[in-house]
């Protein structure tokens, strides 16, 4: 493990059985509440939107506003929020996805995406690629293209890295820790 892979694990925070019992949950608050851990994320993810050519950055909400948005800025690109339906004032897109039980929806600004765009979505944690799923669909439908996924944590026994294999189709997943 790299000296950054152990800063970063080392500032996120295992909370058992929350938010629901069974569930390890990682809270990254530890990380952003050290700015050169805080840094380090950013710099990382930035250089992966640059390996990418990303043109702009999508963020899903909530903490993938938090990682998003600095690295749009320091990547020198745009950032356009996903997010959770209802919220978003303008004209929208928007996709339904399947969770355990039920479903959500999630939003766009339409005039936000464009062919033309190269998308890097942005997340704190993979855990059954659903999200990232739908926000994929999203982005295609805005008539974008997907550069790839990036977050902080996978947590790999979800098999979310399987299921995005067709959605992404060849597209790069980075993760930079994998549990
Ligand atoms: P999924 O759609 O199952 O990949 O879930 C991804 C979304 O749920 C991400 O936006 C994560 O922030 C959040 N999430 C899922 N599982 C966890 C977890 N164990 N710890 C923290 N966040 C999680």
């Amino acid at each position: 493990m790299t000296d950054i892979e152990e800063l970063l694990l080392s500032r996120i925070r295992d909370v058992a059985d929350y938010p629901e019992p069974g569930v390890m949950f990682k809270d990254i608050t530890p990380l952003l509440a050290d700015p050169a851990a805080f840094t380090a994320l950013t710099d990382a993810l930035a250089e992966i939107a640059g390996n990418t050519g990303a043109t702009k950055i999508v963020g899903l909400e909530a903490r993938g506003f938090i990682l998003g948005a600095p690295v749009a800025v320091r990547a020198g690109i745009g950032f356009i929020p996903v997010r959770k339906a209802g919220k978003l004032p303008g004209a929208t897109l928007s996709q339904t996805y399947d969770l355990e039980y039920g479903s959500a929806e999630i939003e766009v600004h339409a005039e936000d995406l464009a062919a033309g765009d190269r998308v890097l979505v942005v997340d704190d944690v993979l855990a059954t690629g659903g999200t990232a799923e739908a926000s994929i669909q999203l982005i295609r439908r805005a008539g974008a293209e997907v550069a790839g996924l990036a977050v902080l944590m996978e947590l790999g026994f979800l098999g979310g890295r399987a299921r995005l294999e067709p959605t992404l189709a060849g597209a790069p997943l980075e993760s930079l820790l994998t549990v």
